[in-house]
């Protein structure tokens, strides 16, 4: 029997109208942006796939959420629904919010990693690799070897590989790993789950050493998701089971809240290692504000923790990374190179094998990405050779394996229909790919250079 259709476990209430620009006018704004999907106006884009950050639809309830702020300087109720949100479904005692994800990255670097050091990380993510680096830290990269081949089908991409691991410590010596920084469903490999297996490993592998594991928990639901219908003896569990055990191998978490959690804006740091608590506190009080608000208004701090407890719900998770999945499945029907298997959040596409004959500094994936733009007014983002950067030390561009055009699906936001419209325009493209040319790059910021950085066409 075919697979039942699951559909959305929720129902529209409330829309906002999107416009179709013709194009000639999109041939113009692109230029006009310097090649850069990030620097065009939100308002000329038709379909928005450029993140999943902070472009989820919040519910109705997290919207009554929002009408209960209480924004007192100090002590606000929803920073308590928070902490215990956070304790029932992550399973960390102590919370402190941030504005968002990096600016808990920021306070774990500078609290936690010594200069010199090394971070091990399951493949670098842009800024918790530049935090990392700002703190004196050098990024290690522990991922297994089959994260870098797009056409690897392995089911558990976001794999640890403990070899790389062992080595770095039989070289150097377990002093100088600051801690593991450990992402689930990883961003950079494509939204690659690691398995259970594999974090209960790494988990018994570095309390030998007396290291910690210090989660990027940003999609580390959507890694439950994909235990869940992968991993043997985890069908019959619920995601919500799932995610607790995963956090229970780890000493906290930094996070983005724009992410699995289902808002526009939050984060946190969350820990069971009191002393990282206290000083974590202190910090925060410099950098973001008082450690029961931590840059967020009440409001923002009760919709995060709303978020939080709806995110935990099977019918949602499995919705969310189906749809995913069956944009991915279109392009795989239309013969569209993409990287496999479909992760959780965004569907990749494999721009070396899109564009053969683009040398990498020419910007494949970043071209491929304003084509795209052009064809049919949809935003996507490089993730490739212009996101990777300069290496600190040689001054020269790091050349990923990987150069890739992400398609990023919003929490809750788009239908089924709208992904046909960005399965067929990648389709056109495929057939009229002779026509891409490749870019040079004309101003380039020192840092995240992917943000700002802008183009013309050779
Ligand atoms: C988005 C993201 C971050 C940074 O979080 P922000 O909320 O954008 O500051 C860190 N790690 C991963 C894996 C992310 O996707």
């Amino acid at each position: 029997m075919r697979q039942r259709t699951i559909a959305e476990p929720y129902k529209i209430k409330m829309v906002e109208p999107i416009k179709m620009t013709t194009r000639a006018e999109r041939e113009g704004l692109m230029k006009e942006a310097g090649f850069n999907t990030f620097l065009l106006k939100s308002e000329d884009v038709y379909i928005d796939l450029l993140t999943d950050s902070g472009t989820s639809a919040m519910s109705d309830r997290q919207w009554a959420g929002m009408f209960l702020g209480d924004e007192a300087y100090a002590g606000s109720r929803n920073f308590y629904h928070l902490e215990a949100a956070v304790r029932e479904v992550y399973g960390f005692r102590h919370t402190v919010p941030t504005h968002q994800g990096r600016a808990a990255e920021h306070i774990t670097s500078q609290l936690r990693v010594k200069p010199g050091q090394f971070v091990p990380m399951n493949m670098y993510f842009t800024t918790t690799r530049e935090h990392a680096e700002r703190a004196g830290g050098v990024f290690f990269d522990c991922i297994i070897d089959e994260a870098h081949d797009p056409q690897s089908k392995h089911p558990f991409k976001g794999n640890v590989d403990l070899a790389k691991l062992q080595k770095l410590v039989d070289e150097k010596g377990a002093e100088s790993i600051a801690y593991l920084s450990i992402a689930p469903c990883v961003n950079m490999a494509g939204g690659q789950p690691l398995s259970m297996a594999n974090l209960r490993e790494v988990a018994a592998w570095a309390k030998k050493y007396r290291l910690s594991i210090i989660f990027d928990a940003t999609r580390a639901l959507e890694n439950a998701y994909f235990i869940q219908q992968r991993e043997k003896g985890y069908a019959a569990k619920s995601v919500r089971e799932i995610l607790r055990e995963m956090m229970s191998y780890g000493e906290g978490c930094t996070m983005s809240s724009k992410k699995d959690n289902l808002v526009n804006i939050g984060g946190f740091l969350a820990t069971n290692n009191e002393d990282f608590f206290v000083k974590a506190k202190e910090m925060v009080v410099v950098f973001e504000g008082l450690h029961t608000y931590g840059g967020l208004a009440g409001r923002d701090m009760e919709a995060v923790a709303r978020g939080i407890e709806e995110m935990v719900d099977d019918a949602y998770i499995a919705s969310r990374v189906r749809q995913v999945e069956y944009l991915g499945s279109r392009l795989l029907e239309a013969g569209v190179p993409i990287v496999e298997p479909i992760g959780g959040h965004a569907v990749f596409l494999d721009a070396k094998r899109f564009l053969p004959d683009m040398p990498q500094d020419h910007f494949p994936s970043q071209a491929l990405a304003a084509a795209l733009y052009v064809d049919s007014g949809v935003r996507s983002m490089e993730r490739g050779i212009v996101s990777a950067g300069r290496d600190p030390k040689t001054g020269e561009h790091r050349r990923p394996k990987l150069e890739l055009v992400r398609l990023t699906i919003p929490r809750r936001v788009y239908t089924n229909l709208h992904m046909d419209v960005v399965a067929e325009s990648c389709q056109a493209l495929l057939e009229e790919r002779k026509k891409i040319r490749g870019l040079d790059m004309v101003y380039e910021p020192e840092s995240l250079r992917f943000f700002q950085a802008r183009f013309e066409a050779r």
